[in-house]
């Protein structure tokens, strides 16, 4: 019974056991034979691997639980199991199960004996770990994707021990920003990187950190070459991993402090415009209250900013009159018009209106809408004052203006009527004056030829010829200053034999400058070439260089007087060199001033100091400009260019020699000399008549009509003035007769004004002749007239043959009647005498009448007494 019960307790015992197991929910429990055959498999074998007890019993492992992963192992482990009985494991491997889904398993083996061969019983007790392993992967999982996050943070963090002296981790933002590896800075530590600028604060800040767990401050981060970074630094109490850690984030404020200073000093800025600026800034709102304004405005307007503040600007600013039109502008523009250029004055705190011109502009959100108005406002007061006053001025300007121009316009129309008055005056005195220096010069002229005057008296005849003709030249000078200065000389422009001129001009100053024994020379620096014809005016150009080349003898004593032409593609250069006094630096300013003379030029006694100033006038018409250098002691050069193009020769050029007479064989023309000068007429007589035409007489306009009339003449020379009936006047009536028409009526003229010439033409004249009367060019207008041919003289002989009248042919009574009348020197009985003889003695009585006119009584007596004619002076 013992053994029974012995037996039976190891039963209950075992069974027991087996219940145990069978029961055990989580572990599961195998029996293997040493072949490894299942021999016993539990409950929660089932649940792990799929396998009822029935279908794994018998089977192998292998048949059961292919293992996948440590397989290697747990067979060894099996193995050594079986071999040594001792235990192994817990071992983990990955199985499957019967599905096919993998489970980590958590196994131990031993070995325990066997019944009833002993063979031992290797145990297997396995747990799946599958949920604990894929907790465990996913805390990996989670651990790495935190640590990515932290080290991905553009930000510097850090993770520093609660004491705040290291640091227990950092990511790679804190290593780039400041320069160290991640090792380096960990060994560092804080102290390394912080510099507060406030370090006293620190303890507070950590107390806050304890209380409130989380804290934001600015601090200043040193990076390892040194430089300081502002930072915003986030620290937050954690717990890590049961222990109480601090996490910084650091946020760099370099780009936001460096945004603020910006923004400050454009603010800065700002503010100070809006401080000094020298114009109204006043900002409103949109309802029209006062928001600021500036100092210049407080200054301006005497009130402060204070006092004025959230005040309607109308009521506070305007003057009441301009309050309701402003209130309807400002509602207008507040919607957001931009105004420009409006004024409006306000009322200053101490009652005084300044007138402000205003630009306005509306202040804008960001979203458009309008905030404020800002308004900029000129104040205009003074410069309305001042253009006010200048308005005034420019109308008291205008009128006094006008009044000037009044004056200005009388003092012109005076001047006009002197200018007037003195051309006429110069007319007439040019008249009176030629007239009797006509006589003077012709009767001198005449009485020079005689080769009966006295020697003693030659000199006198002379001197009374130069006086006149220096008297001549000084009324042509005076002349011509009042036509240059009248503005009535005008230039030609015409085809002229350049050496002709220049030779006559030569010939002329030769004998000057021979009889005061100077050298003169004509030089031309390129002869070749110096055109034979040019256009251009050969009276002023003559008149010019006698006048420089005149002046040049006239004031050389010694030496040499050169003329020297350049000819320059279309100009001629012009010099007049000599080697006399010099002209005084002082002087040579004025020498071109009418009337001025040099010392040198008064000590001559003649002269009228007009010559280089009308020359200078000639050369600028005539297109050039007219200079001078001079060197004291050694001469002076006068120098022009002007222009004078080269031409073709002009038609009908002929060098005239002197007309002697008419030639033989052609009808005798019968000529009208109207005069009112008894001396003149005379003159014009005796060489007309000398010449051999018929000459008749009148001494005023109407004798001058009634004689052609009668008579019918040729030619008639009509002296423009004359008493009764003068010139105009008489060609006029002579013109209006039936046979008035064929004559040829030229005028004898005084005057050198054109307008006159042109009058002169008008009234029916053909041609004119100024006087003093030049016989050559009196023959010239007769013969081109006429179409008459002349006797010449040979080469330039100057002493013209007399006309000795053939008195034997007369009868003894009529001699004696001649000798009586030119021994009583009556020139009334010898002219009557003549008009006796002329009928049948035409000759004798042409030859006698130019005795007479001349007054040649001297020679008629010594005529009548030789009782014979021939011709003297051959
Ligand atoms: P004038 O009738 O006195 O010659 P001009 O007008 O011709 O008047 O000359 C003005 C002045 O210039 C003269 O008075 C003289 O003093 C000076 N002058 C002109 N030409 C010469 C010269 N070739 N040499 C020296 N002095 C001269």
């Amino acid at each position: 019974t013992e053994r029974l019960l012995a037996a039976q307790t190891l039963k209950n015992t075992e069974e027991r056991l087996r219940a145990t197991l069978e029961q055990s929910p989580n572990v599961a429990v195998q029996w293997y034979d040493r072949s490894g055959r299942v021999i016993y498999w539990n409950r929660a074998s089932e649940q792990i691997y799929g396998w009822t007890s029935q279908e794994a019993l018998g089977k192998t492992l292998d048949q059961l639980i292919p293992v996948l992963e440590g397989a290697v192992a747990f067979k060894d482990a099996f193995q050594r199991v079986a071999e040594t009985g001792n235990q192994v494991g817990p071992l983990e491997y990955r199985a499957h199960h019967r599905s096919g889904a993998v489970r980590w398993v958590l196994s131990t083996l031993f070995a325990i004996p066997g019944q009833p061969d002993d063979q031992p019983i290797v145990v297997c007790m396995d747990v799946d770990i599958t949920e604990r392993k894929r907790a465990e992967a996913a805390l990996l999982e989670s651990e790495s994707v935190s640590r990515q996050l932290y080290n991905s943070m553009p930000d510097p963090v850090f993770t520093v021990t609660s004491d705040g002296k290291h640091f227990l981790d950092v990511n790679d933002a804190a290593s780039a920003v400041l320069g160290y590896t991640r090792e380096e800075l960990l060994q560092v530590g804080p102290a390394a990187i912080d510099a507060p600028p406030d370090k006293e604060k620190l303890p507070e800040r950590f107390a806050e950190l304890r209380r409130t767990g989380h804290i934001v401050h600015e601090t200043v981060h040193i990076r390892r070459d040194g430089h300081r970074i502002p930072v915003e630094l986030h620290s937050r109490s954690i717990n890590l991993g049961g222990q109480s850690v601090i996490l910084g984030v650091a946020r760099d404020l370099s780009e936001r402090k460096r945004l603020q200073e910006e923004l400050q000093r454009q603010r800065d800025f700002a503010e100070g415009l809006i401080e000094t600026a020298q114009a109204i800034i006043l900002v409103l709102d949109t309802d029209g209250r006062i928001l600021r304004f500036n100092p210049y405005m407080e200054r301006l307007s005497g009130y402060r900013l204070t006092d004025l503040q959230g005040q309607d600007w109308l009521g506070a600013l305007l003057p009441p009159r301009d309050r309701n039109a402003m209130q309807s502008v400002f509602r207008a523009q507040s919607g957001a018009v931009q105004t420009s250029g409006q004024i409006c004055p306000i009322v200053t705190h101490c009652g005084e209106e300044r007138q402000i011109e205003w630009h306005n502009t509306p202040l804008r959100a960001s979203d458009g809408a309008v905030m404020a108005l800002l308004c900029l406002g000129q104040d205009i007061t003074e410069r309305r004052r001042i253009e006010a006053e200048l308005e005034a001025y420019r109308q008291q300007l205008e009128v006094r203006v006008a009044q000037r121009t009044s004056e200005l316009e009388q003092a012109r129309d005076a001047a006009e009527a002197a200018n007037r008055a003195k051309t006429v005056f110069l007319a007439n005195m040019s008249h009176e004056l030629r007239t009797p220096l006509n006589a003077i010069l012709g009767f001198s002229q005449i009485m020079e030829r005689d080769p009966r005057i006295p020697e003693g008296q030659r000199h006198n005849v002379e001197t009374i010829k130069r006086a006149g003709g220096h008297l001549l030249a000084l009324i042509n000078d005076v002349l011509e200053i009042s036509r240059i200065e009248a503005g009535r000389t005008t230039v030609t422009r015409e085809a002229f034999d350049l050496p002709a001129t220049l030779f006559a001009v030569e010939g002329m100053i030769r004998l000057k400058a021979e009889a005061k024994g100077l050298a003169f020379s004509v030089e031309c620096s390129a002869q070749a070439s110096l055109p034979t014809h040019v256009l251009g005016d050969a009276h002023h150009l003559r008149q010019v260089l006698l006048n420089l080349l005149g002046n040049a003898v006239k004031y050389t004593d010694r030496g040499s007087v050169c003329l020297r032409l350049t000819p320059e593609p279309g100009r001629i250069r012009f010099e007049v060199e000599d080697s006399g006094p010099g002209i005084p630096a002082g002087d040579l300013p004025h020498i071109f001033q009418a009337f001025y003379q040099a010392e040198n030029g008064i000590g001559k006694g003649e002269g009228s100091g007009l010559g280089l100033t009308i020359s200078q006038e000639f050369v600028r018409l005539m297109g050039g400009e007219l200079g001078v250098t001079s060197r004291l002691g050694r001469g002076s050069v006068f120098s022009f260019t002007i222009p004078l193009p080269p031409c073709s020769a002009p038609v009908g050029a002929v060098q005239p020699s002197r007309v002697l007479g008419l030639a033989p064989d052609q009808p005798i023309p019968r000529v009208l000399v109207a005069e009112d000068h008894a001396d003149n007429r005379a003159l014009l007589r005796a060489l007309l008549e000398h010449a051999g035409f018929e000459v008749e007489t009148a001494a005023n306009g109407r004798e001058a009509v009634e004689a052609f009339q009668r008579d019918h003449h040729d030619f008639i020379w009509m002296d423009m003035r004359m008493p009764v009936m003068d010139g105009y006047a008489a060609t006029g009536a002579i013109r209006a007769l039936p046979d008035g028409k064929g004559v040829v009526i030229a005028a004898l003229t005084a005057s050198a004004f054109k307008t006159d010439r042109d009058a002169i033409l008008a009234a029916g004249c053909d041609d004119f002749l100024a006087k003093p009367v030049d016989a050559e060019r009196l023959f010239h207008i007769m013969g081109e007239r006429l179409q008459l041919r002349y006797r010449h003289a040979e080469g330039g002989a100057p002493s013209a043959p007399q006309p000795i009248p053939d008195l034997t042919g007369l009868d003894r009574e009529l001699r004696a009647a001649i000798r009586q009348a030119a021994a009583a020197l009556d020139a009334e009985a010898c002219r009557k005498i003549v008009e006796r003889l002329r009928p049948d003695h035409p000759e004798t009585a042409a030859a006698l009448a130019a005795l007479v006119e001349t007054f040649r009584f001297d020679q008629l007596l010594a005529t009548v007494e030789a009782g014979q004619g021939n011709r003297a002076g051959t």
